[in-house]
C-alpha cells in the first residue's frame, strides 16, 4: 500500500518541491491549505511544477486545532511535515502575535493533532537557522546556542524545542530539521535571492529601472529547495527521530550573490543597486554559516546545486514569467 504524507504549507515553495519528491517516491500526498478568496492561486506553485492535479488538497489552518485533528484523523498519515508558517522575517516585527501563534502556538497543534489522531506517524518541523541569530559560534551545528533576533526566530524557538520536548515526552518520532536558507524559482518575491533575479530579469527586460535593498552586506548560506526538501525525508526514514542541520556550509554576502545575478544578464549592477533604508530590519542576522556534518554522516545527505548554478536557474526562470509582460 502506498504511504501516505499529510503536509501542511503544501503551497509554499518546500510544499511544493517536497510534494514533487514525496510523488516520485509513490506516496500518496494531502496538503493542508488554508480558505482563500482568492480561487485558483493557491496551487501556483503545484502548477508551476505540474503536479497540482496529483496532490490532494483539504481545507484547514494551524491556528485551528479541531481541523487539524480531523484531518490527521482522516488522513491516517505515515507521516506529516510541519512546513507552514508566517515565514518571512522582516513581516513578523509587523505581525509579532500571528507570528507567534502559526509559526510558534501552530507547531504545537500540529503535534497534538498527531499526537491524538496518529501517534505512530513520524513528524518533521521545519525549523529554522535564523534561530541562531547572533552566532555564538563562528560554524553553526546542531549544539551551537541560539540567540534568535527576530520575532519569526523566537517563535521558531519555541516551535523548534516542543517538538524536542514532545519527543522526549510522548516518544513520539519527531524531527526539527534546522534548514539553513533554501532558494529556487518558486521562492516568495519578498525574499532577497528572488527579489534580486526578478529585479533582474525586469531590468533585462526594460521593466524597471533599479533595484531597491537593505543591508547587501549580510552573510548567507544558501541552499536549494529541491536538495533540501530531501533531507527532510531522510529524516523521516531514520528508524530514531533527531535533529539536523542542512546547510551548505558556504557563506556569501548579498552583494556578492547579486553579483552572480546581474552578472548572468550582463549587466553592472553598480548602476542598478539603490541602497533602501525602508529594507534594513530592527535587528539584523550578520552571517550565518551552517555545518551540515552530522546529515552527512547520518542521513549520506549533501547539497547537489551550487549558489551559482542556483542564481542562474532563477533568473532564467524569471526572465521566463517576465517576458510575457515585457
Ligand atoms: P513559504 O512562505 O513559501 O510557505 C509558507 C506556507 O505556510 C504556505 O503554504 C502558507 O499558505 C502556509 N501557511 C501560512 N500560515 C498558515 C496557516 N495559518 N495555516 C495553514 N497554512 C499556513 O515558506 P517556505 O516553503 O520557504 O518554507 C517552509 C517552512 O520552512 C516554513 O515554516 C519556513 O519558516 C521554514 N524555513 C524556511 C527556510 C527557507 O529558507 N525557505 C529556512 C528555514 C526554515 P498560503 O499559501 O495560504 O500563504
Ligand atoms: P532571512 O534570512 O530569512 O531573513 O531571508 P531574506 O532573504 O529575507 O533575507 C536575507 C538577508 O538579506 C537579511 O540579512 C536581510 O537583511 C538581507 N536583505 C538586504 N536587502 C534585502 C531586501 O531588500 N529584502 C530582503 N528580504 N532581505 C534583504
Amino acid at each position: 500500500m502506498a504511504k501516505r504524507a499529510l503536509l501542511t504549507g503544501i503551497t509554499g515553495q518546500d510544499g511544493a518541491y517536497l510534494s514533487q519528491f514525496l510523488l516520485s517516491k509513490g506516496y500518496e500526498v494531502t496538503g493542508i491549505v488554508r480558505r482563500s478568496s482568492h480561487k485558483g492561486l493557491e496551487e501556483h506553485r503545484l502548477q508551476w511544477l505540474k503536479i497540482d492535479s496529483q496532490v490532494r488538497l483539504v481545507y484547514g489552518d494551524l491556528a485551528d486545532l479541531s481541523s487539524l485533528l480531523r484531518i490527521v484523523q482522516e488522513i491516517k498519515p505515515d507521516e506529516i511535515y510541519n512546513l507552514a508558517a508566517q515565514s518571512f522575517v522582516a513581516s513578523s516585527w509587523d505581525q509579532a502575535i500571528l507570528t507567534a501563534e502559526i509559526t510558534g502556538v501552530g507547531v504545537v497543534n500540529m503535534l497534538e493533532a498527531m499526537r491524538l489522531g496518529a501517534p505512530k506517524a513520524r513528524f518533521y518541523q521545519a525549523s529554522s537557522s535564523e534561530m541562531y541569530g547572533k552566532i555564538r559560534e563562528p560554524m553553526q551545528s546542531e549544539l551551537t546556542p541560539f540567540h534568535p533576533r527576530s520575532p519569526y526566530a523566537v517563535a521558531k524557538l519555541y516551535g523548534h524545542w516542543i517538538t524536542v520536548n514532545y519527543r522526549e515526552s510522548f516518544g513520539l518520532h519527531a524531527s526539527s530539521g534546522i534548514l539553513f536558507n533554501h532558494e529556487s524559482p518558486l521562492r516568495g518575491i519578498e525574499f532577497v535571492t528572488r527579489k534580486v533575479t526578478d529585479g533582474v530579469a525586469r531590468i533585462k527586460l526594460g521593466l524597471a529601472k533599479e533595484l531597491r535593498l537593505g543591508n547587501i552586506d549580510a552573510k548567507r548560506d544558501w541552499g536549494h529547495a529541491r536538495d533540501y526538501v530531501r533531507a527532510m525525508w531522510l529524516m523521516l526514514q531514520q528508524e530514531n527521530a533527531d535533529d539536523y542541520v542542512v546547510a551548505t556550509g558556504r557563506t556569501t554576502t548579498i552583494r556578492d550573490m547579486c553579483k552572480i545575478a546581474f552578472d548572468h544578464a550582463g549587466l553592472d549592477m553598480d548602476k542598478y543597486i539603490v541602497i533602501d533604508p525602508a529594507f534594513f530590519r530592527p535587528a539584523e542576522v550578520d552571517v550565518l554559516l551552517g555545518n551540515p556534518a552530522k546529515a552527512k554522516q547520518k542521513l549520506g545527505w549533501s547539497p547537489e546545486t551550487s549558489l551559482e548554478e542556483m542564481i542562474v536557474e532563477m533568473v532564467d526562470a524569471d526572465l521566463v514569467r517576465l517576458k510575457k509582460l515585457a
